[in-house]
């Protein structure tokens, strides 16, 4: 009696939780967004723009998470303009599909005042910022998705995600770099991260204005490790829920 009584009480608590989170549903497909792009160059360093780093690392990590069975959509594949407006539109229109989860990773190369500042950091948005899951213009599939719980379920569930897969990441990267500087998960008022309605993290991979970071994130076998290591943190996200 007793044993039968213990994973009902489980399931009765637990079935609220999973009704609120749309977001903890398997996998299926990952938006990936080069940073910058076209007329804007992101950071510029001494050897090469942000925007080609961006590029070259997305395109390497698309294959490696393709090869792990993920649908992979990128929101650029070559030197072209995209607005803000347009990636986080590409991010949040796109139907992860009934029972499915969907998440969105940017990829950046940081920059700064100071040649010595280096290391990588992986941001999410700040907690406080409420994203809007419901308007006026949502369609058919959204009502679906999001009107099963309450606005302030769904904010605190999305940023429960974006912590998990942020520290995934970052834990993923230091382990593929333990020389590297590791400059944490940070909470940031970034728009890209702000306006999507799925997990969502930004990865600076590295400081384009530090001349020995610069040179190594130029080199195709430090890009394919990075593109390892992000894939991976990816991956443990995935496995871990
Ligand atoms: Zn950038």
């Amino acid at each position: 009696m007793k044993r039968l009584f213990i994973p009902l009480l489980i399931l009765l608590i637990a079935t609220p939780l999973i009704a609120a989170t749309p977001f903890t549903s398997p996998v299926k497909r990952v938006i990936l967004d080069a940073g910058h792009g076209g007329e804007d160059p992101g950071a510029v360093g001494s050897l090469s723009k942000e925007k080609e780093i961006t590029l070259a690392v997305t395109k390497l990590l698309a294959k490696e998470l393709t090869e792990g069975g993920l649908e992979v959509m990128l929101t650029r594949e070559s030197d072209t303009f995209l607005s803000l407006e347009e990636r986080v539109s590409i991010a949040s229109g796109e139907n992860p599909g009934v029972g499915h989860s969907l998440l969105f990773v940017s990829i950046h190369a940081n920059s700064s005042t100071s040649p010595q500042a280096q290391g990588f950091e992986v941001l999410i948005k700040k907690s406080g910022h409420w994203v809007h899951f419901l308007e006026a213009t949502s369609s058919d599939w959204q009502i679906g998705r999001y009107a099963t719980a309450t606005a302030s379920q769904l904010n605190t569930a999305l940023n429960r995600q974006n912590l998990l897969l942020a520290t995934a990441v970052n834990h993923s990267i230091a382990r593929y770099y333990p020389e590297m500087s590791n400059r944490g998960v940070k909470e940031q008022d970034v728009w890209v991260l702000n306006g999507s309605k799925n997990p969502s993290v930004l990865v600076e991979i590295g400081f384009i204005s530090n001349p020995l970071e610069e040179k190594l994130m130029l080199e195709g076998g430090w890009q394919a490790k990075m593109a390892s290591a992000i894939a991976e943190g990816l991956f443990d996200y995935i496995s871990g829920y």
